[in-house]
């Protein structure tokens, strides 16, 4: 059985805790390897050769930097069918997702590309009488990431990237579940010219999350995963005084007015609902359609385009629509919330429930589900159930759907189908959550804007990638200088000079 360890110092490193985790392949059940989960001694002392390796890495040039973002970008693509097979075989999504996934990792990479001018500081001109200010971006030295299985090569490469790119060290604890593209990852950067040391991959659990949390050179942690995990993380790391910005969970409404193209709502719906098995923190869970002609008229579209959906192994090629969720307490968790809508009252109109797949019996499928009549009281509509189910909650006004986003506790993205600018626009002012599609079902913003959603969604200040993220992995230095020949007339420095 092969056995995955850490990545430390440029090279794979074998566990020594003792303490192991079965990774799957989703598709047929089976336990494909073991992964070994560090310990806090492992954490601390990968840590401390970060520091060192760190002291160079932010010397050098950011230019420098660049280029091995530059050199990332090209391996990355050369290497793209080898790390979707990888993801596939560990997560379970289709070849086609699985290099969607690593496309919208790669597009940080190459924002990154602009690290030197994005890491610019800013100069003001005879602040007073010889003084100059002058503001500088520096890295903040040790920074960690912590990620969820969903996406195994975005998300550690909306971290690694730009905390590099910065000039930081950085410690990736990927997600237990999905391990291997990370570690693919680490050894393609070291490929691309960074330094020994620089980028630690530490591989574990609860154990080494703590560990990070507690370790006092780490100053700043990104997350992503469950709302649960990012409070914890969040409340720790900054009582612990680090910088922290933590991304939850999701339920991502999409409003349907009545002047919307109801074929397209629907397809859209069909995409954001049901693709990667409904474990995108952008997928559509809840489908608003406002008034009872639009809810029918839109059920009645959904309901043969579900049950179209081919769902199977990524090996199967592209008939695939779907492949199975991640593990099966997983899809224990999904089954069990389905039982619950259909006990709380809400119509089953497409029922997965006895969907198998021949040949993959033990394998971790689901099939579709869709149901309408669901009310806001419901644990269906107030959890993520994070699997391939669709709500449909029936509004009888814009204004009552727009409520029901508002009054979600969830705020990540959302999505309004009309032919109406001014109530696509109303809608883009009022709505209390971070990414807007206007006909758009999956709004994920382009790598030079930024990711990060309200509410129970996310915690701290600053979204990932874009240019938060070069603010989130600097800190800004400022600096009043003064030469003696400006010294002249002025006498001794005061603050009256600066009005
Ligand atoms: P998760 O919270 O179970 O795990 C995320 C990370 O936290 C993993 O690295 C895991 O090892 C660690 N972790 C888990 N339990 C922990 C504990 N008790 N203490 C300390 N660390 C712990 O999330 P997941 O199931 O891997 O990912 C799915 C979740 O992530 C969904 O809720 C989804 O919406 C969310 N997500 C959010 C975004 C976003 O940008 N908002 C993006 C992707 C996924």
């Amino acid at each position: 059985m092969q056995e995955i360890g850490h990545w430390i110092n440029g090279k794979t490193v074998a566990g020594t805790s003792g303490r192991f985790a079965d990774v799957f392949n989703p598709a047929t059940g089976e336990v494909q390897a073991k992964l070994a989960l560090a310990s806090k001694a492992e954490l601390d002392a990968a840590t401390a050769d970060a520091a060192v390796a760190q002291v160079k890495w932010g010397a050098t040039n950011p230019q420098r930097r660049a280029r091995v973002m530059m050199a990332m970008v090209g391996l990355l693509n050369r290497d793209m069918d080898k790390l979707a097979e990888a993801l596939s075989r560990e997560h379970g999504k289709t070849i086609p997702d699985a290099k969607g996934d690593i496309q919208r990792g790669l597009e940080v990479i190459e924002f990154c590309i602009g690290a030197p001018h994005l890491l610019k500081g800013e100069f003001t001109d005879s602040a007073g009488p010889g003084i100059d200010m002058y503001s500088m971006r520096q890295p903040i030295g040790v920074a960690a990431g912590i990620t969820p299985f969903n996406f195994p090569a975005m998300i550690p490469l909306w971290k690694m990237g730009p905390a590099l790119a910065c000039g930081n060290a950085f410690i990736l604890k990927p997600s237990e579940r999905a391990p291997s593209v990370p570690m693919m990852l680490a050894a393609l950067f070291k490929e691309a010219g960074l330094p020994d040391g620089v980028l630690q991959v530490i591989n574990g659990d609860k154990d080494s999350v703590d560990a990070i949390l507690d370790n006092e050179t780490i100053s700043g942690i990104g997350f992503v995963g469950s709302t649960p995990i990012a409070q914890y993380i969040y409340a720790r790391g900054t009582a612990n005084g680090k910088r922290v910005q933590c991304f939850g969970g999701a339920k991502n409404h999409m409003i349907i007015m009545p002047d919307a193209d109801l074929d397209q709502a629907a397809d859209a719906l069909v995409g954001a609902g049901y693709g990667a098995a409904g474990e995108r923190c952008m997928a559509i869970s809840v489908a608003v359609p406002v008034g009872k002609a639009t809810a029918d008229a839109l059920i009645a579209r959904l309901i043969p385009r579900i049950e179209k959906l081919k769902v199977g192994p990524y090996t199967a090629g592209n008939d695939v629509d779907y492949g199975p969720v991640v593990t099966a307490a997983a899809k224990a968790n999904i089954m069990k919330l389905i039982e619950t809508g259909v006990a709380q009252g809400a119509d089953l109109v497409v029922d997965g429930r006895d969907f198998s797949l021949q040949g993959y019996e033990e394998g971790f499928f689901v099939g579709p589900h869709l149901f309408d009549n669901v009310t806001t009281d419901m644990d269906i509509y107030r959890k993520e159930i994070f699997g391939p189910v669709l709500s449909v909650v029936r509004s009888e006004s814009y204004e009552a759907a727009l409520k029901m986003a508002m009054d979600h506790e969830y705020g990540n993205g959302t999505a309004i189908y009309t032919r109406d600018g001014d109530t696509a626009r109303d809608f883009a002012a009022r709505v209390n959550v971070g990414m807007i599609g206007i006909n758009v079902p999956i709004p994920v913003p382009l790598a030079y804007h930024t990711f990060g959603g309200w509410k129970k969604s996310s915690f701290g200040d600053l979204n990932q990638h874009g240019p938060d993220a070069f603010r989130f992995y600097t800190r800004t230095k400022t600096i009043t200088s003064r030469w003696p020949s400006g010294i002249k007339e002025g006498g001794e420095f005061n603050f009256k000079q600066m009005e």
